[in-house]
């Protein structure tokens, strides 16, 4: 069941360090990544098991483990549903556990975690990885300190703090929490989910649960939210094992969507830059894709070109509108997942291609107090 030859491999100086020990970063201060075996890559999962152990073979587990720390994520509902005269397919991931598919990543990496004996760590979030996190720290008895915006909704704050977290708000915003959590995670660890490379492994079973709920198959295209983009990067990284092991002839079109006032990467592609533009960001009722300075932005913007697809933004009235559909439709979502529904609304495309928009978080978190 367990991949012991899975490792993690500096992005910079190329360093190698085995799974079996706690690391957060490479000592030369860049991201890892994590490497499968040599040799071919398998075949997606068949088993009908649920949650994580389905996908013992592509994933980098936890060696001697047992049982896995779960709280049901994955396996979320593929909807078709017609908004207007759009054919839509909807990955509803705010039926997670903790109502976004941040599950995905941070059930991998804290069982890593656990298995590590680490006992305390920090993170950073707009509210969802925060909420993600506390959870599956709750669920393996690890201490857990998150450095949210101080801007961050009542809901995500509650839920903060019925998971037992500690929580630090910080009113410079999101870019200040990340650098304090990273600051701290020097004395604890850092459990950063736009670094940890165990947390876009355990977000692209997405793709493998896309896949197979497609028949088989690619979609012709995504429409997701892109802020810090993990989403983004566990989706492709999962269609590239696809396409690498041959399960499919090529991969989605990513179309990401950014609100209009805070939209680094979105100015970037529009102007072929190949790293995210420097902007003074206003106020987005998208708080989860409220990120003006995207730490792997120039990985998102590759993955988006490589795709074929391309970065939109969609403004503020044309979220709300779309908030409001899909709650008058009967899918309660947060705003940030609503953006994604403007743009697929707004893109035509033909319809026999099947066009995926994911649902990222619930609007459970978001509902304002009165
Ligand atoms: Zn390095």
């Amino acid at each position: 069941m367990n991949s012991p030859a899975w490792c993690f491999q500096c992005s910079a100086c190329g360093e190698r360090f085995p799974l079996d020990k706690p690391r957060a970063m490479c000592d030369c201060g860049a991201v890892l990544d994590c490497k499968p075996p040599p040799g071919k890559f398998p075949s997606p999962p068949t088993s009908r098991t649920a949650g994580l152990g389905r996908y013992a073979g592509i994933l980098p587990l936890p060696a001697g483990r047992r049982p896995l720390l779960q709280l049901g994520e994955g396996g979320t509902p593929l909807l078709e549903e017609r908004f207007g005269d759009r054919r839509l397919f909807l990955k509803v991931e705010s039926t997670q556990p903790t109502g976004s598919f941040k599950d995905r990543g941070y059930v991998l990496l804290v069982n890593h975690l656990s298995g590590w004996g680490v006992g305390e760590v920090v993170g950073d979030s707009s509210g969802n990885a925060a909420c993600s996190l506390a959870a599956y720290c709750a669920l393996a008895g690890i201490r857990a300190t998150l450095y949210v915006p101080s801007r961050i909704s009542t809901g995500k704050l509650r839920l903060l703090e019925s998971f037992g977290a500690e929580v630090r708000r910080v009113p410079e915003g999101r870019s200040a929490a990340r650098r304090l959590a990273v600051l701290e995670g020097r004395r604890t660890f850092y459990a950063g989910h736009v670094t940890h490379p165990l947390f876009l492994h355990g977000v692209k079973t997405i793709a493998y649960e896309i896949w197979a709920q497609m028949g088989k198959a690619s979609p012709g295209t995504i429409v997701l939210p892109a802020g810090n983009g993990t989403l983004l990067l566990g989706l492709w990284l999962g269609f590239g094992e696809l396409l690498r092991t041959g399960s499919i002839r090529s991969c989605p079109k990513l179309i990401a969507v950014q609100a209009r006032s805070c939209a680094p990467l979105a100015l970037a592609f529009q102007r072929g830059e190949e790293g995210p533009v420097r902007i003074d960001p206003e106020g987005t009722r998208a708080e989860g894709i409220a990120i003006p300075e995207p730490v792997r932005g120039k990985e998102i913007l590759r993955a988006v070109r490589d795709s074929g697809g391309r970065m939109v933004t969609v403004g503020e009235k044309e979220i709300e509108a779309a908030h409001r559909q899909l709650s008058r439709t009967g899918f309660l979502v947060e705003p940030t997942s609503a953006a994604a529904l403007a743009a697929a609304t707004a893109t035509a495309g033909p319809e026999e291609e099947p066009v995926v928009v994911i649902l990222t978080g619930s609007g459970l978190k978001t509902l304002p107090a009165q």
